[in-house]
């Protein structure tokens, strides 16, 4: 620690973002010098929904040293191999974007182009069927993957459904354990210094003054301090991602438990269905140019597979990011951070790489520029590469039947999805990246699931007979059907490992 070390960290928020990041400071940062508080407003409250994950939360969970035993039963959490997409390319058709990858490990092209080659001679069924995630997910079945890389038990990774707001609680509890000081009440004014700009308190509603060095603002869509104060600006997506609402209501199930979401694309947008231990998270998400809030409601209480657990929870969004999600002494991490709508689960995904990213580069009280210049590099590219891969869904589709469905069938595009779809319909080729979401995998999964065919497959594909790579694919799909049809259920595995019912017995 030298004298101009962080001593005062304040997190504005007590929703999963502040959670996760005053768990995060706490286990990985703090030091006796360093406190560490944060305000939240029961009142405000959060927005309360926030379901569906990605498998990178595995990590940041084992981080923090987190038992994914405990974790799962305090949030009773199911697993999660994937998104199912409903009725996107055409109604009627059904993909699984799995956590996972097609074929076996090996081969000298990607798995996909032998399947292409294969299936413009001979009916070889849906690339999903050579992807253990995808027939798991579909059989209900689930069991960890195997660390073995030559098995076909380690082409898979999974995420969790889980209850928010028990996440919030659960890492809330730890966050104090570690010594973070929790705050109640209403923000409603703030200091900054008159020269340099940084914010050097914020005013609660009793008058007192809380004063730090570093603020974090994790106060969801309002962005209290990155907006409100500084001014960041916010990059306008909705030309892409018109859809601005949403109305959540969770629902009871007597169901087996599905290790996947589901999205199903609805006239004005989609709905997702989210299955966790105890209830099903819905929510339809749409655009408020084409359906009224009124009519959503009513569409999606038809769609539900059980009584209401609430009356509806209606939110209103921009798509968007922050232009800069760190200015000065203020990060924005979460919603104030920027929000692209939640088809893919990524929020949460963002939220752990802005906390990522803040400890990386993690700054003195000089604020270094180039370091807060590379995380909102860093931000703006995990931003584009995830907003790009959701306006995939959109775009590529044949849906003729809606305004909405019109808009985004015939929409520009942005440049830098241009040229991924260009290179896939070309050759078959994805375009790589080492950072950022979404790697090979997801967008082959999406380009097929909707429909979008590339003119060729890669000539090394060519390098196998068909009349050998057809009968090799039929052993490999009966291999992949074969190892799913052994796995437990998902529910059998959650009762002999993480059920929600026995930490309430115990
Ligand atoms: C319909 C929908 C579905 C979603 N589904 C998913 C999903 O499946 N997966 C996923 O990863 N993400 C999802 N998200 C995003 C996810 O909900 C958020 O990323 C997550 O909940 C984090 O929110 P937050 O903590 O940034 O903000 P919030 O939950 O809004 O929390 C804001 C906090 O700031 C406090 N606050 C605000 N103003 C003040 C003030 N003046 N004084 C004191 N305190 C204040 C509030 O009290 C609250 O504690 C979804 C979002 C929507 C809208």
């Amino acid at each position: 620690m030298t004298g101009r070390s962080i001593r005062r960290v304040v997190i504005v928020g007590g929703g999963t973002a502040g959670w996760m990041t005053a768990a995060a400071l706490a286990r990985l940062v703090k030091t006796p010098d360093v406190s560490i508080q944060l305000i939240e407003s029961a009142e405000i409250g959060t927005v309360g929904v926030g379901e569906s994950t990605l498998p990178h939360i595995r990590a940041f969970n084992e981080r923090l040293g987190i038992d994914e035993a405990a974790f799962m039963k305090a949030t009773r959490a199911t697993f999660k191999l994937g998104i199912q997409f409903e009725d996107w390319g055409r109604i009627g058709d059904r993909y699984i974007h799995p956590f996972g990858d097609y074929g076996m490990p090996g081969g000298d092209a990607p798995f996909h182009h032998y399947w292409l080659k294969a299936s413009a001679e001979a009916d070889v069924g849906p690339i999903d069927d050579y992807s253990l995630p995808v027939v798991a997910a579909r059989e209900g079945r689930f069991a960890p993957p195997s660390d073995n890389a030559r098995s076909l038990m380690s082409t898979y990774g999974y995420a969790y459904q889980l209850d928010a707001s028990l996440y919030a609680r659960f890492l809330r509890t730890l966050s104090e354990a570690e010594g973070v000081e929790r705050l109640e009440g209403r923000i409603v004014g703030t200091g900054q210094d008159g020269d340099s700009g940084l914010i050097t308190g914020v005013e609660m509603e009793s008058g007192s003054i809380v004063e730090g060095d570093l603020f974090i603002d994790c106060s969801g869509f309002r962005g209290l301090l990155i907006e409100q104060v500084l001014n960041a600006g916010f990059r306008d997506w909705s030309h892409w991602l018109p859809c601005d609402r949403a109305v959540a209501m969770p629902c009871a199930t007597d169901q087996a438990t599905v290790p996947y979401t589901r999205a199903r694309a609805l006239e004005a947008g989609w709905q997702f269905r989210i299955p966790l231990q105890h209830r099903v998270g819905n929510g339809y998400v749409y655009c408020s140019a084409f359906l009224s809030p009124d009519a959503a409601t009513e569409r999606l209480t038809g769609l539900l597979e059980g009584a209401p657990l609430n009356t509806p929870n209606h939110l209103r969004f921009t798509a968007g990011q922050r232009r800069r999600t760190w200015v000065g002494n203020c990060v924005a991490i979460g919603l104030s951070g920027g929000f692209i709508e939640p088809l893919e689960s990524t929020s949460i995904y963002l939220i752990q790489q802005g906390i990522t990213q803040l400890i990386a580069l993690w700054p003195d009280r000089d604020f270094a520029p180039r370091a807060i210049d590379e995380y909102n590099r860093w931000m703006d590219l995990e931003f584009e590469r995830i907003r790009d891969f959701i306006i995939l869904h959109y775009c590529a589709t044949e849906r003729d039947d809606s305004e909405l469905w019109n808009h985004v069938r015939t929409m520009t595009l942005p440049d830098s999805l241009s040229a991924k779809l260009e290179l896939w319909r070309e050759g078959g080729v994805v375009q790589e990246y080492r950072d950022g979401l979404f790697l090979h995998p997801s967008w082959v999964a999406v380009y097929l699931g909707q429909r979008v065919r590339p003119a060729r497959w890669h000539p090394l594909a060519d390098r196998r007979e068909t009349a050998q790579l057809i009968p090799a694919l039929a052993r490999l799909r009966q291999t992949v059907a074969s190892a799913a049809g052994h796995l437990p259920t998902q529910d059998a595995y959650i009762a002999g490992y993480c059920d929600w019912r026995t930490q309430e017995a115990s």
